[in-house]
Order: C-alpha cells, then sequence, then structure tokens
C-alpha cells in the first residue's frame, strides 16, 4: 500500500507509519491509493488516479476542493483531535464575556475604573450549543456543569445533559449564551440569521469557534448595532486568516475577537495529537477497518 503524505510528521510517527505502509512524495504520488495532508489542491488529486482514500489532518472538511475530489475517494476528517483544547476556549471566551471580564479589563487598562454595566449570572440562565459533534457536546456537558440550562441542536438526536432540538430557533430563543461549534457545509452556510441573533436575550453573548460563514455576517453588523449590550465573541472570521479584512466588525466595543487560534495554536501536545489521531485513523482505513470521521460527501457537493 502506498500514501502519499504531504505533511511533516515527527520522527517516531513517521517511522510507524513506514512500517505498515511505503511512504511516497510527490515524485511517485501517481501510485498512491491513500494520502494524508492538511489541505489538497485539484492538481496533486489530478496526478493520484488511484486514490481511493484521504485523511485529512483538520477536524474542519470546508476548505478542501470537494468537485475535484471523485466520488469513490472516501475522505476522513479528524474531529475530536483537538476538541478538548477547542471546547476549553469556547468556554473560556463565554464566559470572559458574558460576566463582563472583557469589558471591564478593557476600561481598567484605559484608565476607566468607574462601574457601568452589571454583572448577569449564568447559573439558570438558558444556553444553546450550535453543532453536537466532539465539540459542541464537550462545550454543551461544560455549560451544563455550571448550571446553565442547556439547549443542544444539530441534525441528528444526541443524548446528553440537554434539551434537544433540531429547529435553531427554538434553541436559541432567549438564550444568553449560544456556542456555534457547527461545520461548514453546504447546508450550514448562513444558517444563523438575524432573527436567530435578535430571539437570544438582549445581553447574550454569541459565541463561534466553528467557521465564520455558518453565521451571516450582516445579521451580525446589524445586531451589533441595534443592541450595545449584545456580545459577538468569534475565534473565526469570514477573510479566513486575513483578519484586517474583518476590521470593521472587530473593532466594535461589543465584539470579543482572537485569531483563530481556539485549537491549541502553539500547543505541542495538541499538535502531536492531532498527527498522532490523523495517522491512527489512516491505519484503520489501511488495516481493513472502519475509519472515524468520515465526511458526508452531500454536505459538500
Ligand atoms: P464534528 O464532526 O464532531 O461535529 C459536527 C456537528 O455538527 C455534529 O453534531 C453534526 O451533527 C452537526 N451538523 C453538521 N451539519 C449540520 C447541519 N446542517 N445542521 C445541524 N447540525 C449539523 O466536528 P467538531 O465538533 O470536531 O468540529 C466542528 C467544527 O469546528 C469543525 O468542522 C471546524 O470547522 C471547527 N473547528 C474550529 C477550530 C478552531 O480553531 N476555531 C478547531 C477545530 C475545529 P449532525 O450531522 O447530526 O447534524
Amino acid at each position: 500500500m502506498k500514501v502519499y503524505v504531504s505533511a511533516d510528521l515527527p520522527r517516531d510517527l513517521a517511522e510507524r507509519l513506514s512500517r505498515a505502509v511505503e511512504v511516497v512524495g510527490r515524485d511517485r504520488m501517481g501510485e498512491a491509493e491513500a494520502a494524508l495532508c492538511f489541505r489538497i489542491t485539484p492538481e496533486e488529486l489530478k496526478s493520484m488516479p488511484r486514490l481511493r482514500f484521504l485523511q485529512v489532518i483538520t477536524a474542519g472538511l470546508d476548505h478542501l476542493p470537494w468537485e475535484a475530489i471523485p466520488p469513490h475517494v472516501v475522505v476522513a476528517g479528524n474531529a475530536g483531535s483537538n476538541a478538548d483544547a477547542v471546547a476549553e476556549f469556547a468556554v473560556a471566551m463565554a464566559l470572559g464575556a458574558y460576566k463582563r471580564v472583557i469589558h471591564y479589563d478593557r476600561r481598567m487598562k484605559r484608565g476607566e475604573y468607574g462601574r457601568d454595566v452589571g454583572i448577569p449570572m449564568a447559573v439558570g440562565s438558558k444556553a444553546a450549543v450550535l453543532g453536537l459533534g466532539e465539540i459542541g457536546t464537550r462545550v454543551a456537558k461544560m455549560l451544563a456543569a455550571l448550571g446553565l440550562r442547556v439547549y443542544g441542536f444539530s441534525r441528528t438526536r444526541k443524548e446528553g445533559p440537554w434539551v434537544f432540538t433540531s429547529d435553531l430557533l427554538e434553541a436559541m430563543a432567549g438564550a444568553r449564551i449560544a456556542v456555534s461549534a457547527l461545520p461548514l457545509n453546504k447546508h450550514t452556510r448562513g444558517l444563523v440569521k438575524y432573527q436567530h441573533l435578535a430571539a437570544m436575550d438582549g445581553e447574550g453573548v454569541f459565541v463561534n469557534v466553528g467557521r465564520a460563514e455558518v453565521v451571516e455576517r450582516g445579521a451580525v453588523e446589524r445586531i451589533l448595532r441595534e443592541r450595545p449590550g449584545f456580545i459577538f465573541a468569534s475565534d473565526v472570521w469570514w477573510s479566513r486568516s486575513d483578519f484586517a479584512k474583518d476590521a470593521d466588525i472587530i473593532s466594535l466595543p461589543n465584539v470579543v475577537a482572537t485569531p483563530w487560534v481556539a485549537g491549541g495554536y502553539g500547543n505541542e501536545l495538541v499538535w502531536r495529537r492531532m498527527l498522532e489521531e490523523a495517522v491512527d485513523n489512516l491505519l484503520r482505513w489501511v488495516n481493513g477497518e472502519t475509519p472515524r470521521n468520515i465526511a458526508r460527501r452531500e454536505d459538500y457537493v
């Protein structure tokens, strides 16, 4: 079995992979039946006519050139490998914003030592978690443990310490904290609209650690303009990594912004685990087992 690897693996992981398969580089990618990568181009795909399995190292799969991936190629993502990191970050963002920690920190640093806004309570309040996957279920459990009444939204029913709903408006209506951990696919693009944000508590916090495009940009602009007490806290931006293009929103006082770091940016342990789990999953396929996180092609094409 020949596998094209376009990611830098630590030596021990590379050796483990090499014991099970023949790793090939660009010069022999035409022989590869499987590939391990962060991203892949249509040109690379064209150069691999024998490809049957694609293991991606990231949880999100929205960056793949789906139209160029032949339908018989099985694509697996890496959800779960950094979900602890993202979930912790989401809850930190939610509480830091909701409890006005960030607000008062900004004021104190500006030399404004007076108090203005009150501090809302989280315990007993409604929270919504959008996407009950690896990240969302962790976030939902953490919020429930803090004493919030959690509504969990996804397509497939999942049991846990939340009220399950597949009705987005029901999940978000009256919520004081909403966290989106939805993947970006053709069904979730633009899913969160003005009516959903407006249905939340006026002093609520909407946190996005999934992908920006799940939320309509215009809806965010409007709600932030209309409700100065509402907070939009996000790690992900419509401009992807060209954050300056979203400066008009990022610079608003009721926005809490981070530059796509929730996945454990700069953390060697998280990084290692992502690579390790991707290799494990690839080897599941090589060994004839069912890999985890197989993408539903119809979500993307
Ligand atoms: P999972 O695949 O484990 O979970 C995705 C969840 O979304 C599932 O519960 C799925 O359930 C739900 N979902 C998918 N499509 C829809 C839909 N159309 N309507 C409602 N629910 C839907 O992924 P993770 O939780 O691990 O990650 C989620 C996303 O977070 C990633 O795709 C990635 O974009 C982002 N991410 C961001 C990071 C960052 O650094 N900020 C780092 C890591 C991930 P069902 O199919 O039943 O609906």
